[in-house]
């Protein structure tokens, strides 16, 4: 199993040392690699796309010419998590802004929700399942509307924070950034699912 890390700008390398470590108590052995040029993506089975700067991420998939090999993938069902900037590449809209990028999640997303001083803060909530899941949120975002039955994973204060479509999870906070490893446990299972031939 392959999952490509985007590794242009920003938290990637927090991603890939989870995924090591998975790799050590997991039966799924995923190998990791680092998208940063178009061939990088041949024979992925998922994707990341890590926290970051989204602007800046967005412009640089345009100039790697990496953006339309990812949304096309996305959109023939290549499982993809996105956290924090990753999940504002993935939204369809941005609150009060025009700027599209993937646009392959039904959802609208405020970039800076929590203000950009104030921004970074670490709770627990559940997310699906999931009891108590540290949700650490740096410069965060939330979701403030769902569409086309997006199934809401996680909320706190009364905010949207993560979502899940089909093949597509999107957090506002970074799962990357603690020692607990159930959230890319899950996103492993949901690609080992998607590889199974009857599911191809
Ligand atoms: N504020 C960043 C953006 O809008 C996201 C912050 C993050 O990924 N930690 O792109």
């Amino acid at each position: 199993m392959k999952i490509g890390v985007l590794a242009v700008q920003g938290a990637f390398i927090e991603h890939i040392n989870m995924l090591r470590k998975l790799s050590e108590i997991q039966s799924l052995q995923p190998e990791c690699v680092e998208i940063r040029q178009k061939k990088d993506l041949d024979g992925i089975d998922g994707l990341i796309l890590p926290g970051g700067e989204s602007t800046v991420q967005g412009q640089l998939l345009h100039k790697l010419e990496l953006f339309e090999p990812i949304r096309s993938l996305i959109e023939n069902g290549l499982p993809v998590l996105g956290t924090c900037a990753g999940l504002i590449l993935l939204a369809e809209e941005l609150e009060g802004d025009a700027t599209k990028h993937l646009a392959t999640l039904p959802v609208t997303v405020q970039r800076n929700a929590y203000g950009r001083q104030l921004g970074s803060f670490e709770t627990n909530a559940p997310v699906g399942s999931f009891a108590d899941y540290p949700h650490v949120f740096i410069r965060a975002p939330y979701i403030t509307e769902v569409k086309d039955g997006a199934k809401i994973l996680s909320c706190v204060d009364g905010r949207i924070v993560g979502v899940e479509y089909g093949n597509q999870i999107g957090l506002a906070f970074h799962p990357e950034m603690t020692d607990d490893v159930r959230i890319h446990a899950y996103f492993l299972d949901k690609v080992a699912a998607a590889c199974r031939p009857e599911n191809r």
